[in-house]
């Protein structure tokens, strides 16, 4: 079989499974399986940068190989072009996108170096998989250097529709960019039909009856491969010693309270102002839970170097701050906002000893904590999940509570019913999203688009 290659902009880990989230999982999983190479940045940086020596770490079967990044080409291509025009584009928030063109070339620049440190690397039989907004046209950087081999692409943040897209600048040329790959992966229809007709709409391509999408004499295939998480191995992490002293340390704390819990990386995209104030709204209008029900939000810092990100923690800090004030009492505090990371076995005990999974974001590619908390409840007795439709994984999980997290109202409402929902609803409920995670995990993900793309690629030898 040949040999899989991964392309990341960060790698692994191999061997530590307690770090690895559930992307790390399911790639490992498809990289052992035929042998495989995982490329991508170190995380360092250094002055010689991409032309520095390669690093690399193997285990029986799986190799990584890393470089790194200099300071202009971090500041142009990561925290510049990648988090400050493509994620706030991805995300639907132009407000707080920013525009400049010497982050546009550096990200250029910088994925073209990746392309030639990795073509040096690749054998002509190698299946080669791109990921993320880091490397949009990786791809078709490969294709310049006449590699031939099949590549694939999965994106995994939202792809917006093509009136939004086009706020880009030269947003025609990152999207013809796609069209060097063999198949692109999405995480909902609702992408897939995004790139469909920006590809129609703007780019003067078409789609055929096979959900291929034909440009510029390319006929690729766009297709939604929904990710998912190590259902079984995150069940499990609910039962190890960790989870449950985390979770009795909790228990404890609550003192019979009940909990409502919510895990995000402190980004605008979660929508957790938004969040507290739909809290603050339950508050209001069903005071029975004032000094009952309090809600814990776990947000660790992410990319602090950003005044976005800045902005929102203080945000958060005076929502919070206010909310407490106003309804605390002894013994009861209705907010605790940790801006902290736990590990994922602490989380599991944290999700299980929850009664409700609060994931509200305004945008988001999947959303991985709400497969969590899902997936870490008790059988017998397990919570509810209130989840945005905004978030990808209400595609997926229709039994779940779907709210519009911008209407705090409904949230508070969905709240209210989530604390008064029957045992039996509750297991009906959860029985039914259980059943689609463990069919739809990250093993799964990755085998289907590994699996399309070399069939795709066959059928085009045999063309
Ligand atoms: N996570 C973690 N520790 C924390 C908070 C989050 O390990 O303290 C993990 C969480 O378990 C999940 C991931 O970070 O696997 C977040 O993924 P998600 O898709 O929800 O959001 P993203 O951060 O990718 O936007």
């Amino acid at each position: 079989m040949a040999r899989l290659v991964v392309v990341s902009n960060r790698v692994g880990p191999l061997k530590d499974s307690r770090k690895a989230g559930g992307l790390a999982v399911g790639l490992v999983d498809a990289l052992k399986k035929d042998g495989g190479l995982w490329f991508g940045w170190s995380g360092r940086i250094s002055e010689e940068g991409t032309f520095g020596p390669l690093q690399t770490e193997s285990t029986r079967r799986v190799e990584t190989a890393t470089i790194d990044l200099n300071q202009a080409d971090y500041d142009g291509y990561y925290a510049g072009y990648a988090n400050k025009s493509l994620w706030p584009v991805l995300h639907y928030r132009l407000d707080l996108a920013v525009f400049e063109r010497t982050y546009e070339l550096v990200y250029r620049r910088v994925n073209d170096r990746f392309a030639t440190r990795l073509k040096s690397l690749l054998r002509p039989d190698d299946v080669v998989w791109v990921h993320d907004y880091h490397f949009m046209p990786l791809g078709r950087a490969l294709r310049a250097m006449d590699v031939e081999n099949p590549i694939g692409y999965f994106l995994h943040v939202p792809f917006p529709g093509p009136d939004f897209l086009t706020a880009l600048p030269n947003s025609h040329q990152l999207v013809r960019d796609l069209f060097a790959y063999d198949v692109i992966g999405f995480q909902t229809q609702r992408d897939v039909e995004n790139f469909r007709a920006f590809a129609e709409l703007e780019l003067g391509g078409y789609v055929g009856e096979d959900g291929s999408v034909t440009a510029f004499g390319r006929t690729i295939l766009a297709k939604a491969y929904p990710i998912g998480i190590d259902t079984e191995g995150f069940a499990q992490y609910a039962l190890t010693a960790e989870a449950k002293r985390n979770q009795q340390r909790l228990m404890a704390a609550l003192g019979g309270h009940t909990q409502i819990i919510g895990v995000d990386r402190l980004d605008y995209s979660k929508g957790l102002p938004e969040r507290l104030h739909a809290f603050e709204r339950l508050l209001e209008n069903y005071p029975e839970h004032r000094g009952n029900v309090s809600l814990m939000q776990v947000a660790p810092l992410s990319r602090s170097d950003l005044d976005a990100y800045d902005k929102i923690r203080r945000e958060l800090e005076s929502v919070s701050g206010h909310i407490n004030a106003r309804f605390a009492d002894m013994g009861w505090t209705p907010i605790h906002c940790m801006f902290r990371s736990f590990t994922r076995r602490a989380l599991a005990g944290i999700y299980r000893g929850s009664a409700i999974g609060l994931v509200t974001p305004l945008r988001d590619g999947m959303n991985l904590v709400a497969k969590e908390y899902v997936a870490a409840q008790d059988p017998e007795d397990p919570g509810v999940l209130v989840l945005s439709r905004f978030a990808g994984a209400a595609h997926e999980m229709p039994e779940a509570l779907i709210v519009n997290p911008y209407n705090r109202e409904h949230v508070a409402e969905m709240i209210q019913t989530a604390l008064r929902m029957s045992l039996e609803e509750r297991k009906e409920r959860w029985n039914a999203l259980f059943k689609t995670l463990s069919e739809n995990d990250s093993h799964h993900w990755a085998q289907s688009i590994i699996a399309d793309l070399r069939q795709t690629h066959r059928a085009t030898l045999a063309a």
